[in-house]
Order: structure tokens, then sequence, then C-alpha cells
């Protein structure tokens, strides 16, 4: 049977508006016709270089975009519109986001308060306690500032913060850089471990070979659109992948010999017409300047003639 929707997005755009020199007036299209699903129990991975605008998906989905972005496009939460009252209602209780920095961790704090919202009741202590033990936290963090913590200890404080809601929806932004292997792949495994709780999952990474090892699915960011989604498990194989630019991928990660990929991405202010990998593509043909389709393929989405 297939696993109810909890967020669907389609054709999401975020444009910003800035002023150059001139005082003229420039839109960036920074996120364009972005499709992406997350189902409960499931772990969706959004993949794409560091720096390349992905986290405003995050941004966007959270109703926390800066003041000169524009959203456009549709995001159902459980079947419906998620409007901006209706974020603003589940925001931090069933929707959460886990935060790229520890920096949103108030440095005044104790732990303890911060991750109980203030809450002193019986009942938050013992959910707190039982959290730790999840997360492997030692009772006495509760006292402790988040100085006093080490980088993966502090980045466990900010998972516990979003648990402590029992989420439905849990946003997790760039998790994992400055982290070594073995504690980032730890982090993974926690949001692997909140999917099999029943939770919706999205995690937004520039680290394929990491989401490879816990995700169900991989929505592959390119040039600030999603070119191609697939299943992990055609991860396995070239052959099984659809995009060039997905099968690129595949062939830099370090266990394919690391192969570089030629050329780099497009700046959505000079995106080239037509298919948006064509400038780096052998496969190019006139018919990729034309319009592309997203459709499915084998069991994946793509965009592809
Ligand atoms: S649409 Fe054309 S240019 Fe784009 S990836 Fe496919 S073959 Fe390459």
């Amino acid at each position: 049977m297939e696993k109810e929707t909890v967020l669907k997005i389609e054709h999401m755009n975020i444009v910003f508006t800035q002023y150059d020199r001139g005082m003229h007036q420039t839109e960036l299209p920074v996120i364009r016709n972005l499709d992406v699903e997350v189902r409960r129990g499931e772990v969706v991975a959004v993949v794409g270089s560091s720096g390349s605008g992905k986290s405003l998906l995050a941004h966007g989905v959270m109703g926390v975009l800066p003041y000169n972005a524009r959203m456009g496009g549709d995001i159902q939460y459980l079947g419906e519109k998620l409007t901006k009252e209706r974020i603003e209602k589940l925001r931090g209780k069933e929707i959460v986001m886990v935060p790229q920095s520890i920096s949103s961790l108030n440095p005044l704090m104790k732990i303890g308060p911060q991750i109980r919202k203030g809450k002193k009741d019986p009942a938050s202590q013992e959910k707190l306690k039982a959290i730790f033990r999840r997360y492997d936290l030692e009772e006495k963090t509760e006292e402790l500032y988040p100085f006093e913590l080490s980088g993966g200890m502090n980045r466990r404080v900010l998972i516990s913060t979003a648990v402590m809601e029992e989420p439905r929806l849990v946003i997790a932004d760039e998790p994992t850089p400055g982290l070594d292997k073995k504690t980032a792949k730890r982090a993974m495994e926690h949001f692997r471990n909140l999917a099999d709780m029943g939770a919706a999952v999205l995690v937004i990474t520039h680290d394929l070979e990491l989401a490879l090892e816990t995700v169900d699915r991989i929505a592959v960011f390119y040039g600030g659109t999603t070119i191609e989604e697939a299943r992990a498990e055609d991860f396995q194989r070239e052959e099984n992948l659809r995009h060039p630019y997905t099968k690129a991928l595949w062939r830099a990660m370090p266990r394919h010999g690391f192969q570089y990929i030629e050329g780099s991405q497009p700046y959505v202010k000079n995106l080239p017409k037509g298919c948006i990998f064509s400038p780096r593509c052998s496969q190019c043909q006139e018919a990729c300047r034309g319009e592309i389709p997203y459709r499915e393929v084998r069991g994946g989405k793509v965009e592809i003639r």
C-alpha cells in the first residue's frame, strides 16, 4: 500500500528582488519549477552543490524566507494547502526544521530549558530524559550551555529540540557539514530513526554518498530545480539512473573513481535556454534547446528530452 503523502511541493519558484548600484531593480530566480514529495516513514534527500540555493526550499516550506523573496507554486501538507496561517500554527510543532547552523541555539540559555521551550511540568521533564537517552546525551547536558558541548553533541541537541513536539514532518537543512564521517553518519541515522517512527523527513544536503546510506529517495538539485528524483537503490548502477547530470554525479563519487564533471552549474541570472544542463551535456542536440518536460521514467522522475 502506498504511504500517505505528507509534503508535496509542485512548481515551487523563489525569486529575490535586488537593487544594483544604479538602484535598478533586478529579479533573481533562485528556485524554479521545483517538485518534491515526501511520504510518511520516508527520508528524502535533496542533493545539490553547496551554495546552490537549495536551503531556500526549507525556508520556503517553513515560511521564513527573507523579506525580499517571493514564493510561488503549490505546497501541500497532508493533502491541504500549506498556507501562511497554517504554517504559522504548525511550525515548531507538527512541522519542524533542524537548522544548518548550531548558532541557532541560544548561547546564554542552558540546554534543558531550550529543548523544553521553558516548560517545567513533569511530563516535559520525563520526555526530555527519554530524548537524551535516544540521542546518547547524558542527563547532566540539561544543565550545560551550548559552548560546553562538542559540535556533534550540539547537533544532537538541535535534533532533540526538533523532536520534542513529536513532529510529522522534519526538514533538516545541511545537518552534517563540519562533522567527521562517523558523527555525520550517526546524524543521518537519527533522521532514519525519526522516519522509522512515522515522520516524513526531508534532508537537504551536498553529500550524496552519505545520503545514499540512509535515505529512500534522492531528488537531484541543479540550477535551481530538481532534475531527477530517483530511488536510493537506483544509485547502485549507473545504468539505472536517467539524467546525464545524475550519472555524472554517480561517476564523481569516490567509490566510482572521482571522475571530474566538466564545467560548472549555470548562474541563475544566465540560465541556458531549454535544458539547463545542455552546456555540459555530451548528448546535447537541437531539441534540447526547447521546453524539456519533467516525466516518469522507470519508476523515477526526470527532466529530460
Ligand atoms: S535534455 Fe539534452 S542536454 Fe539535457 S540532459 Fe538530456 S540530452 Fe542532455
